[in-house]
């Protein structure tokens, strides 16, 4: 079917980027906000726009009635959710397609299949991707059958919940005596935050990077990968800095683990854009979870690609098979992405309040990824990511140089914001030397603070 016109159900910078990708397919867009998110920039570049509630998110970016409201009023056919909000939800994809529309990403039944992280891992075991040692379904509420379970994984174990997300819902236990406090206090956060009390187990990897396949399927029995992002410089299991491809993964290792991928997603005849995150450790692959939507970090796959993601997942939904063949896909040089968020770079604590002053970086090689501009209002209801600086360079060392150069070259005034960790990871000797492990920033941070 032609999609004429798209919702762009989300806000920041992500709907820009949908916004950019839909004009240039000459397709018209409605853009929906909340009452503080007037001022967004592609609010004014929507064709439409849509008030659909108060600043909170419950009464606006997550109410599906109000987005299916606006689809209707605007007659556009498709809903873009981008990534967080509702994104993952499968009974807002349900309920966009039985209101006649296009929800541009996967069928409501894949959703579901890896929203639950326990049945995602189920899935993918069966379909031969390796998983992480583990309970193997959900951790009941037999205490032995918790205590023999943790000793047959060995310590240290994670705890983590099955509804969890946003790097929220996990305990490390690295002792017997803590495993059955553990399990009830996660079980109890689990509920409270996502509503499903399930939890299970993992082996708690000591030195893992964290590695993920970029894959994309058209839901006609074809899909392919787009090689993998290295996300491991985090803070608290939150990405900072992501690139594409991954220090020191062999061609053999990415054809593998990416046919893997493939052959998982023509299993479940996968459609639209998906990413199946891995720990890699010791030379080994273990799947941690799908994410079944577009990621912050795609931009790094894009350069080294060539390929425009977003305009990938809006031919798909419309019903085309995929274009691409694996053998198109050709990995040119290197790409580096920092998320800029709006905080104080020290304790983390956000910073909203208003851009006085906005300078983009630019030149060779560099990407500008935001929805920031001068006199630009932050509200304080919402993430503290402003925007991202992508760096492509003929190789690491290139890319790496030319965003220290942008890093240095951004100017956002009034409020805080964490460029300057930024600039130090860019100089940071082990993250240049590359495949640190996803401990690796905290460690250096808490060494720059005198810490342990
Ligand atoms: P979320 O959905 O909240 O992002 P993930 O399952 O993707 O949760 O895990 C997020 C991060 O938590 C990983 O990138 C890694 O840093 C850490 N983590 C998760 N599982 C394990 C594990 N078994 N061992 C070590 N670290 C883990």
């Amino acid at each position: 079917m032609k999609i004429g016109k798209i919702v762009i159900a989300n806000r920041g910078e992500i709907a820009l980027r949908i916004l950019r990708a839909c004009h240039a397919l000459g397709i018209r867009t409605v853009a929906v906000h909340s009452s503080v998110d007037r001022n967004l920039k592609h609010v004014a570049m929507a064709d439409e726009s849509v008030c659909i509630g108060p600043p909170p998110s419950a009464q606006s970016y997550l109410s599906a009635p109000a987005i299916i409201a606006a689809a209707e009023v605007t007659d556009a056919e498709a809903i873009h959710p981008g990534y967080g909000f509702l994104a993952e939800n499968a009974d807002f994809a349900e309920q966009v397609e039985q209101s006649g529309f296009v929800f541009i990403g996967p069928r409501a039944d894949t959703i579901r299949l890896m929203g639950d992280k326990v049945t995602a891992i189920a899935a993918m075991k069966e379909a031969g991707v390796p998983t992480v040692p583990g309970s193997d379904g959900p951790v009941g509420d037999d205490p032995e059958r918790a205590l023999a379970t943790a000793r047959g994984i060995g310590y240290p174990v994670i705890i983590k919940a099955a509804g969890g997300g946003g790097g929220r819902g996990m305990r490390v236990v690295h002792t017997e005596a803590a495993l059955l406090n553990a399990i009830v206090t996660t079980r109890r956060e689990a509920q409270a935050a996502f509503g499903n009390p399930q939890v299970y187990m993992e082996k708690f990897l000591e030195h893992p990077r964290h590695i993920e396949i970029q894959v994309l399927g058209d839901g006609q029995g074809n899909a392919i990968h787009l090689g993998e992002r290295d996300c491991s410089m985090q803070r608290r299991h939150q990405k900072v800095v992501e690139e594409a491809p991954a220090p020191f993964i062999t061609e053999d290792e990415r054809a593998r683990i990416g046919a893997t991928c493939v052959e998982a997603c023509k299993r479940m005849n996968y459609r639209g854009a998906g990413t199946f995150e891995f720990l890699y450790e010791d030379g080994r692959f273990y799947f941690i979870e799908m994410n079944t939507r577009i990621q912050v970090e795609h931009p790094v796959t894009e350069l080294i690609t060539g390929i425009d993601l977003v305009r990938e997942q809006i031919r798909v939904a419309s019903g085309e098979p995929l274009a691409i063949r694996q053998e198109d896909i050709v990995l040119r040089g290197h790409a580096i992405e920092c998320r800029i968020n709006a905080e104080d770079p020290e304790t983390f604590m956000p910073s909203p309040g208003t851009v006085h002053r906005f300078h983009a970086p630019g030149g060779p090689g560099i990407r500008v990824d935001t929805h920031v501009y001068d006199g630009y209002r932050i509200p304080p209801n919402y993430d503290s990511m402003i925007g991202k600086l992508i760096a492509h360079g003929a190789d690491r060392a290139e890319a790496i140089a030319r965003m220290r150069v942008a890093l240095a070259e951004t100017v956002i005034d009034g409020v805080r914001t964490n460029i300057p960790l930024q600039q130090r990871i860019m100089t940071d000797e082990g993250f240049k030397a590359g495949g640190m492990n996803i401990h690796y920033l905290e460690k250096r941070l808490a060494e720059q603070r005198g810490g342990p």
